[in-house]
């Protein structure tokens, strides 16, 4: 088998296809995490944005696997759960009604008063607000690490891993899948798994299947690092936060680019980084700048990388998994919060390559679906 993409889904696939045995070849026309699982602000969750109650359990689950995953490969994670609030006081009061939805679907989830908020983040300043969301299961990873430490693991139970090698065509015998073509030249192959995240032209050439995407960018700075600021993930209004093992804080912003012609240019060929180092400092500047509103000590960071980001994003904010429904040896797997589903994910499209057997649970993510447009956040 194939995997197509080295990213975190590529690469938990790949891992969960070499543990059950299969044989496999993972290839990435540039490496290992270079898009989204490079970009992205990797937070395990479960949290109100994900609905329905089966996607919201998919979630979960993600979470769970996660934190038996990184006990048998030692993985850069972190715990300690998530604190979210809002300055709107209506937008607060629809958080209190989310979050009892989510300790009724079983997340370990609740309002927390304001001493509270200062215990679990006594670097924190609040500016004054009484209540915040206190998610307990919630974590964060270092994507890139992990990516590569599930990469090493298949190669350690023989799977290959090539790159730069650019998927760029599949040849059929008999109507079966035989190989596939590449930038470094042919492989055989009987099942090919498209983990190509936010490049929708490939599952429309490769697996004839068209999946509307809306991929919107979003920009992640990482300090280097520094003494221990955060506790946990901090959702504070215009900001995501969280610091690493290694002392790294990871800003994310919470809102996408201004909507005018300069940036529709700019962004047009979708680039992971900035044109040029004083345009990426200044963003890192403007990200820095709303933190030290809430974070006393972290005016002072230095920052070490800024990456744009593209979420992959099917439609209507779902995964797609599955079989495409006119090539069936072509496997898709391409979804937004992929960090948090990637050993949810990775276990659950091993076992249908490997049997064959379609599990009755991915029904509603299936590649042949209707798609319509929901905005969830
Ligand atoms: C700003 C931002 C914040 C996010 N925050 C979170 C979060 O907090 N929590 C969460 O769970 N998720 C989050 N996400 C989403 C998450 O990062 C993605 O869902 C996940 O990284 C997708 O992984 P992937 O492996 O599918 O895609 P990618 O990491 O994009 O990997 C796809 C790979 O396919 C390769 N590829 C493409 N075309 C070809 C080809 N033709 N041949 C060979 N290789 C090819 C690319 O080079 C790339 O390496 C965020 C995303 C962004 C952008």
């Amino acid at each position: 088998m194939v995997v197509a993409g080295s990213g975190i889904i590529g690469a938990s696939i790949a891992y969960h296809l070499a543990k059950s045995g299969a044989s496999v070849t993972v290839i990435d026309k540039l490496g290992p995490a270079s898009h989204a699982s490079r970009g992205t602000f990797a937070w395990l969750n479960a949290t109100w944005a994900k609905q329905p109650q089966h996607y919201h359990a998919l979630n979960q689950e993600g979470v769970s696997q996660w934190k038996i995953l990184q006990q048998s490969l030692n993985l850069p994670l972190r715990w300690g759960g998530s604190l979210e609030w809002f300055e709107s006081g209506a937008r607060q009061q629809k958080l209190v009604g989310q979050i009892a939805q989510q300790a009724g679907w079983g997340e370990r989830a609740r309002m927390v008063d304001a001493d509270e908020m200062i215990r679990l983040e006594p670097k924190l300043n609040f500016h004054g607000a009484q209540q915040a969301a206190f998610s307990e299961n919630d974590g964060a990873i270092d994507p890139v690490l992990t990516t590569q430490c599930l990469l090493d693991a298949a190669i350690e139970m023989g799977a290959k891993v090539q790159f730069p090698s650019e998927l760029t065509d599949v040849s059929y015998k008999t109507g079966r899948l035989a190989g596939i073509h590449t930038s470094s030249g042919n492989i055989a192959a009987d099942k090919l798994v498209l983990a190509t995240g936010a490049a929708a032209d490939v599952a429309k050439c490769i697996a004839h299947v068209d999946i509307p995407q809306r991929s919107t960018p979003g920009i992640i700075a990482i300090t280097r690092p520094m003494p221990r600021l955060l506790n946990r993930i901090v959702i504070a209004p215009g900001i995501h936060m969280h610091q690493r093992d290694d002392g790294r804080v990871v800003l994310g912003e919470q809102g996408g680019p201004p909507q005018n012609e300069a940036h529709a240019i700019r962004l047009a060929g979708r680039p992971n980084a900035f044109p040029d180092r004083a345009l990426a400092a200044q963003h890192a500047a403007r990200m820095l700048a709303v933190a030290t509103r809430f974070v006393r000590g972290i005016s002072g960071a230095t920052i070490d990388q800024v990456h744009i980001g593209w979420r992959p994003m099917p439609l209507d904010g779902h995964p797609v998994l599955g079989p495409s429904p006119t090539r069936p040896d072509v496997y898709l797997a391409i979804m937004h919060s992929g960090v948090t589903l990637a050993p949810i994910v990775g276990q659950l499209a091993c076992d249908e390559l490997i049997t064959g057997t379609p599990i009755e649970r991915l029904e509603p993510f299936r590649p042949g679906r209707n798609f319509e447009l929901v905005k969830r956040y």
